[in-house]
């Protein structure tokens, strides 16, 4: 077992991109954090599609030089097809902000999730793959308001009464230890170890989608400045839409994703022949792969769009898929992790230094993080409602920039607000609400709901 310190300021569970971020920030900020993922990294992971707010963050994480001289396919715009095959102009970055922040990366997971981790380490995180995290400890002197069962007492710290989050208990080669911390952070994606503790998810009331994906070898790639494009391609039906993203070694990430019913439910065959027939049935997609080969098996996955009713309690945050995943439709997914590993850090450094580690202190950026994971949220469901990019530039076409923030990933500020109004205009007369996420689900769907990830027979992350 490689030394494990039994103290620190801060411990995170996970070496995601949010557990990667946060803890570098914390040590930038001169704490003491120890990091413990379960996997033994490289390992494999979905979310490969970065968008261009992500430069910021990398900035600050002294993650920028390595992006630039990595091998990741640079990243300049994204493009839509339609139902009909018609293709979207590109929505170029640079057009809309000329930055180097707009050009990005589609990157291979293994590989960029292991450069976050080795830089977390370089910035002084004494962070520990193949190391599980089986509990957060709550602190025990606190309690006595009510029962000492673990599930109480995690509700109750939940709802901020009181009981105080005081650090983890891992398991490393069978070997349990307890570790103390004053923060503890929960980066754990969506095995979401506290939200599920302490009951704390919002299943999305709207957005209740899946999704089949695999890798192909020499499948059609676009030339010049659109070679690295993300494309979305919707299905001729309109029940779903397929991810093109180039990546390095001429490979390319192709995935369907559609409403769970459809995909998963009264299809004849497996996750192959459900997703060789939406090929099979989309001409655009099918035209991409006709020379290529596949070179893995078939991933799949579902019931994954969420949210936890807080961001934090006393002594604990959550950041990520742990706090969160709204859906994969604009590549927001690493960006929300970054984003809020950096708020959450900056909540953190500040609580610290002032002896402030209750709920409101380190949740304290949870409103305005909200609020922009809604902005997205609203155009992931508006594109499942029918809303069409091309239309909606032809008819406001001075907001075309203000779409393309949006699709950057610029949602923390107001000024993208403008958009909405001129989207009413165009809706159909019989365009229904959309429920909020704090609406939830109706209970009876939700008891169905199991966060899923499949993947090929004999793979392991
Ligand atoms: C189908 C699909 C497609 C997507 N496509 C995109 C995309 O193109 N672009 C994009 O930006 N995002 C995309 N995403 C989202 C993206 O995958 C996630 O939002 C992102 O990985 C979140 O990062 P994270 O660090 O929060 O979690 P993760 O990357 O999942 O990291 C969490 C880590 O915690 C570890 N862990 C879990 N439990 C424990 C424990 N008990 N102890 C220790 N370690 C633990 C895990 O092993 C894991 O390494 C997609 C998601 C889906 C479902």
């Amino acid at each position: 077992m490689s030394l494990i310190s039994s103290e620190y300021d801060v411990v995170v569970i996970g070496g995601g991109p949010a557990g990667s971020t946060t803890s570098t920030l914390l040590a930038q900020g001169g704490l003491n954090v120890g990091l413990f993922e379960r996997e033994k990294f490289p390992r494999f992971h979905i979310g490969e599609s970065l968008i261009p707010e992500t430069y910021w963050v990398l900035k600050r994480l002294n993650m920028l030089e390595k992006m630039q001289r990595s091998h990741f396919v640079k990243k300049y715009s994204v493009q839509f097809i339609n139902a009909n095959g018609k293709l979207s102009a590109p929505f170029y970055f640079w057009d809309n902000k000329p930055h180097e922040c707009s050009q990005t990366w589609q990157v291979v997971r293994s590989e960029f999730d292991q450069m976050m981790l080795d830089n977390a380490r370089e910035h002084g995180v004494d962070a520990h793959d193949g190391v599980h995290v089986i509990e957060v400890l709550f602190d025990r002197a606190e309690r006595g308001q009510g029962s000492s069962d673990g599930d109480g007492e995690a509700d109750r710290a939940g709802r901020g009464q009181g009981i105080r989050a005081t650090g983890v208990a891992i398991k490393q080669d069978g070997v349990r230890k307890e570790i103390r911390a004053k923060v503890v952070v929960d980066a754990s994606g969506q095995a979401a170890l506290l939200m599920n503790r302490m009951k704390l998810r919002l299943w999305d009331p709207v957005l209740n989608k899946g999704a089949i994906w695999t890798y192909w070898e020499g499948a059609y790639r676009d030339t010049g400045k659109n070679g690295g494009a993300t494309m979305v391609i919707q299905t001729p039906g309109k029940d779903g839409w397929f991810w093109n993203i180039p990546l390095h070694d001429n490979i390319v990430s192709l995935g369907v994703v559609a409403p769970f019913d459809y995909l998963f439910k009264g299809r004849q065959g497996n996750h192959e022949q459900t997703y060789q027939e939406e090929v099979e049935n989309t001409p655009a997609v099918k035209e991409r792969v006709k020379n290529a080969k596949r070179v893995t098996g078939y991933f799949a996955t579902r019931d994954y769009s969420y949210r936890s009713t807080q961001v934090a309690g006393n002594g604990w945050v959550l950041v990520g898929d742990a706090f969160g995943f709204l859906d994969p439709l604009y590549s927001s997914g690493v960006l929300l992790a970054l984003k809020s590993g950096e708020l959450a850090a900056d909540a953190i450094i500040d609580g610290l230094a002032r002896g402030d580690t209750g709920a409101a202190q380190l949740g304290a950026w949870g409103e305005t993080f909200n609020h922009g994971v809604d902005r997205m949220r609203r155009l992931v469901c508006e594109y499942y409602d029918g809303f069409s990019f091309g239309n909606f530039v032809r008819n406001y076409p001075e907001l075309r920039n203000t779409v393309t923030d949006l699709l950057i990933g610029d949602l923390f500020t107001d000024k993208v607000d403008k958009v909405w109004g001129p989207m009413e205009s165009l809706y159909p007369d019989d365009k229904q609400r959309l429920p909020t996420w704090r609406e939830g689900m109706v209970p009876e769907a939700a008891q169905h709901k199991a966060n899923e990830l499949t993947l090929p027979e004999g793979r392991t992350p």
